[in-house]
Protein backbone atom coordinates (compact mmCIF):
# COMPACT_ATOMS: atom_id res chain seq x y z
CA UNK A 1 0.00 0.00 0.00
CA UNK A 2 1.17 3.43 -1.07
CA UNK A 3 0.68 5.97 0.99
CA UNK A 4 0.94 9.67 -0.37
CA UNK A 5 3.01 11.79 1.80
CA UNK A 6 0.30 14.49 2.25
CA UNK A 7 -1.13 11.44 4.96
CA UNK A 8 1.65 11.33 7.04
CA UNK A 9 1.37 13.34 10.24
CA UNK A 10 4.20 13.74 12.75
CA UNK A 11 3.39 13.82 16.73
CA UNK A 12 5.23 16.66 18.32
CA UNK A 13 5.33 15.18 21.66
CA UNK A 14 8.58 13.31 23.28
CA UNK A 15 6.28 12.42 26.26
CA UNK A 16 5.97 8.35 25.62
CA UNK A 17 2.80 8.24 27.73
CA UNK A 18 0.95 11.08 25.59
CA UNK A 19 2.59 9.77 22.69
CA UNK A 20 1.04 6.13 23.40
CA UNK A 21 -2.35 7.33 23.87
CA UNK A 22 -2.49 9.47 20.89
CA UNK A 23 -1.12 6.97 18.41
CA UNK A 24 -3.74 4.46 19.65
CA UNK A 25 -6.69 6.82 19.39
CA UNK A 26 -5.32 8.21 15.50
CA UNK A 27 -4.88 4.53 14.72
CA UNK A 28 -8.27 3.69 15.98
CA UNK A 29 -10.45 6.77 14.65
CA UNK A 30 -8.44 7.37 11.26
CA UNK A 31 -5.88 4.62 9.83
CA UNK A 32 -5.36 6.16 6.77
CA UNK A 33 -3.06 8.94 8.91
CA UNK A 34 0.51 7.15 9.07
CA UNK A 35 2.28 8.44 12.24
CA UNK A 36 5.78 9.16 11.74
CA UNK A 37 9.02 9.64 13.67
CA UNK A 38 11.08 12.51 13.05
CA UNK A 39 13.89 14.09 15.18
CA UNK A 40 13.81 18.11 15.99
CA UNK A 41 14.90 20.10 19.25
CA UNK A 42 12.77 20.50 22.20
CA UNK A 43 10.36 23.36 22.07
CA UNK A 44 10.79 25.67 25.21
CA UNK A 45 7.21 26.16 26.44
CA UNK A 46 6.92 29.55 26.69
CA UNK A 47 3.06 30.35 26.26
CA UNK A 48 0.58 31.66 28.53
CA UNK A 49 -2.21 29.61 27.86
CA UNK A 50 -2.52 26.12 26.41
CA UNK A 51 -3.47 26.88 22.77
CA UNK A 52 -0.37 28.80 22.62
CA UNK A 53 2.12 26.15 23.95
CA UNK A 54 -0.02 23.39 21.39
CA UNK A 55 1.44 25.80 18.25
CA UNK A 56 4.47 26.36 19.02
CA UNK A 57 5.12 23.01 19.52
CA UNK A 58 3.66 21.80 16.20
CA UNK A 59 5.00 25.28 14.02
CA UNK A 60 8.20 24.34 15.31
CA UNK A 61 7.95 20.41 14.14
CA UNK A 62 6.06 21.54 10.84
CA UNK A 63 9.09 24.03 10.23
CA UNK A 64 11.85 21.19 10.93
CA UNK A 65 10.41 18.39 9.32
CA UNK A 66 8.29 20.00 6.41
CA UNK A 67 5.37 17.15 7.69
CA UNK A 68 1.85 18.01 9.03
CA UNK A 69 2.50 18.12 12.98
CA UNK A 70 0.22 17.77 15.82
CA UNK A 71 1.05 18.49 18.98
CA UNK A 72 -0.82 18.78 22.38
CA UNK A 73 -0.78 20.82 25.42
CA UNK A 74 -1.99 19.68 28.73
CA UNK A 75 -2.87 20.15 32.42
CA UNK A 76 -4.94 19.86 35.32
CA UNK A 77 -6.65 23.01 36.44
CA UNK A 78 -8.22 23.16 40.20
CA UNK A 79 -10.47 25.29 40.91
CA UNK A 80 -9.44 25.57 44.81
CA UNK A 81 -6.17 26.92 43.23
CA UNK A 82 -7.24 29.41 40.86
CA UNK A 83 -6.91 27.01 37.95
CA UNK A 84 -3.14 25.82 39.16
CA UNK A 85 -1.22 24.08 38.26
CA UNK A 86 -2.66 24.72 34.53
CA UNK A 87 -0.30 25.27 32.10
CA UNK A 88 2.44 24.34 34.83
CA UNK A 89 1.57 21.00 35.28
CA UNK A 90 3.89 19.43 34.00
CA UNK A 91 6.89 21.14 35.79
CA UNK A 92 4.59 22.09 39.09
CA UNK A 93 7.18 20.68 41.83
CA UNK A 94 10.50 22.30 39.42
CA UNK A 95 11.44 18.57 38.98
CA UNK A 96 12.17 17.45 35.74
CA UNK A 97 12.95 13.53 34.86
CA UNK A 98 11.25 10.46 35.95
CA UNK A 99 10.80 11.56 39.46
CA UNK A 100 8.29 14.55 38.06
CA UNK A 101 4.92 12.88 38.27
CA UNK A 102 5.42 11.42 41.83
CA UNK A 103 7.05 15.44 43.21
CA UNK A 104 3.94 17.08 40.87
CA UNK A 105 0.96 14.79 42.84
CA UNK A 106 2.88 15.50 46.27
CA UNK A 107 2.54 19.15 45.99
CA UNK A 108 -0.67 18.87 44.70
CA UNK A 109 -2.12 16.96 47.70
CA UNK A 110 -0.38 19.14 49.80
CA UNK A 111 -1.47 22.19 48.58
CA UNK A 112 -4.92 20.61 48.58
CA UNK A 113 -4.68 19.13 52.20
CA UNK A 114 -8.21 20.02 54.35
CA UNK A 115 -9.81 21.80 51.35
CA UNK A 116 -13.26 20.66 50.45
CA UNK A 117 -13.57 21.87 46.93
CA UNK A 118 -12.08 18.98 45.05
CA UNK A 119 -13.05 20.32 41.90
CA UNK A 120 -11.27 20.17 39.13
CA UNK A 121 -10.93 19.54 35.22
CA UNK A 122 -7.98 18.05 32.80
CA UNK A 123 -7.84 20.57 29.75
CA UNK A 124 -6.29 19.72 26.26
CA UNK A 125 -5.50 21.76 23.50
CA UNK A 126 -4.39 19.90 20.31
CA UNK A 127 -3.35 21.70 17.46
CA UNK A 128 -2.75 20.96 13.71
CA UNK A 129 0.07 22.72 11.86
CA UNK A 130 0.46 21.64 8.48
CA UNK A 131 1.79 23.45 4.86
CA UNK A 132 -0.91 26.92 4.35
CA UNK A 133 -2.80 25.73 7.56
CA UNK A 134 -3.06 26.02 11.60
CA UNK A 135 -6.02 24.62 13.64
CA UNK A 136 -6.45 24.21 17.78
CA UNK A 137 -9.20 21.95 19.01
CA UNK A 138 -10.25 21.54 22.50
CA UNK A 139 -11.09 19.08 24.99
CA UNK A 140 -11.67 19.18 28.52
CA UNK A 141 -13.15 16.68 31.34
CA UNK A 142 -14.81 17.70 34.90
CA UNK A 143 -13.67 15.54 37.82
CA UNK A 144 -12.97 15.32 41.32
CA UNK A 145 -9.28 15.40 43.30
CA UNK A 146 -8.87 12.52 44.91
CA UNK A 147 -7.34 13.20 49.08
CA UNK A 148 -5.07 10.20 48.29
CA UNK A 149 -3.37 8.60 45.00
CA UNK A 150 -5.33 5.06 43.34
CA UNK A 151 -4.20 2.65 40.81
CA UNK A 152 -1.00 2.43 38.84
CA UNK A 153 -2.27 2.85 35.41
CA UNK A 154 -1.63 6.24 32.73
CA UNK A 155 0.54 9.37 33.87
CA UNK A 156 0.95 12.90 35.16
CA UNK A 157 -2.18 13.19 38.10
CA UNK A 158 -3.80 10.78 36.56
CA UNK A 159 -4.40 8.63 39.94
CA UNK A 160 -5.74 11.71 41.85
CA UNK A 161 -8.09 12.55 39.18
CA UNK A 162 -11.87 10.86 39.34
CA UNK A 163 -13.55 11.94 36.35
CA UNK A 164 -17.57 13.27 37.38
CA UNK A 165 -19.80 10.28 38.01
CA UNK A 166 -16.92 7.88 37.81
CA UNK A 167 -16.02 6.11 41.60
CA UNK A 168 -12.51 5.04 39.90
CA UNK A 169 -9.77 7.39 39.13
CA UNK A 170 -7.96 7.66 35.68
CA UNK A 171 -5.46 5.62 36.96
CA UNK A 172 -7.52 2.72 37.62
CA UNK A 173 -9.20 2.28 34.18
CA UNK A 174 -7.54 0.61 31.10
CA UNK A 175 -6.43 3.33 28.63
CA UNK A 176 -9.45 2.40 26.37
CA UNK A 177 -12.31 3.97 29.15
CA UNK A 178 -9.54 7.06 30.14
CA UNK A 179 -9.30 7.83 26.35
CA UNK A 180 -13.44 7.56 25.99
CA UNK A 181 -14.27 10.51 28.17
CA UNK A 182 -10.58 12.10 28.78
CA UNK A 183 -9.56 15.65 27.59
CA UNK A 184 -6.97 14.34 25.00
CA UNK A 185 -9.47 11.68 23.53
CA UNK A 186 -11.76 14.87 23.17
CA UNK A 187 -9.61 16.75 21.86
CA UNK A 188 -8.63 14.18 19.02
CA UNK A 189 -11.57 12.87 17.81
CA UNK A 190 -12.12 16.67 17.35
CA UNK A 191 -8.83 17.13 15.63
CA UNK A 192 -8.82 13.70 13.31
CA UNK A 193 -12.73 15.27 12.37
CA UNK A 194 -11.54 18.18 11.33
CA UNK A 195 -8.11 16.86 9.49
CA UNK A 196 -10.04 14.41 7.63
CA UNK A 197 -12.34 16.65 5.73
CA UNK A 198 -8.96 18.32 4.48
CA UNK A 199 -7.79 16.99 1.11
CA UNK A 200 -5.46 14.01 1.03
CA UNK A 201 -6.30 13.21 4.86
CA UNK A 202 -9.95 11.59 4.25
CA UNK A 203 -10.95 7.92 4.65
CA UNK A 204 -9.95 5.58 1.85
CA UNK A 205 -8.01 8.06 -0.13
CA UNK A 206 -4.71 5.83 0.65
CA UNK A 207 -6.53 2.79 0.02
CA UNK A 208 -5.50 2.44 -3.73
P1 LIG B 1 2.66 19.19 28.61
O1 LIG B 1 3.61 18.21 28.04
O2 LIG B 1 3.21 20.55 28.81
O3 LIG B 1 1.35 19.19 27.85
O4 LIG B 1 2.38 18.68 30.09
C1 LIG B 1 1.20 18.12 30.47
C2 LIG B 1 1.27 17.77 31.96
O5 LIG B 1 -0.06 17.85 32.46
C3 LIG B 1 1.71 16.32 32.17
O6 LIG B 1 3.09 16.24 32.44
C4 LIG B 1 0.89 15.92 33.38
O7 LIG B 1 1.52 16.36 34.55
C5 LIG B 1 -0.41 16.71 33.18
N1 LIG B 1 -1.36 15.92 32.37
C6 LIG B 1 -1.81 16.21 31.11
N2 LIG B 1 -2.65 15.26 30.66
C7 LIG B 1 -2.72 14.35 31.63
C8 LIG B 1 -3.40 13.11 31.72
O8 LIG B 1 -4.09 12.63 30.80
N3 LIG B 1 -3.24 12.45 32.88
C9 LIG B 1 -2.48 12.92 33.90
N4 LIG B 1 -1.79 14.05 33.87
C10 LIG B 1 -1.91 14.77 32.72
Amino acid sequence: MRVPARSRVVLATKNAAKRGELASLIEELAPQIELVDADWSDVEETGSTFADNALLKARSVHAATGLTALADDSGLEVDALDGAPGVRSARYAGVDGPGADAANTALLLERMRGVEDRRCRFVCVVAIVGDGFEETVRGEVEGNLRTEAAGTAGFGYDPLFEPRGWEETFAEVPSPRKASVSHRGRALRAAVEWLRRRPGFGAGENSA
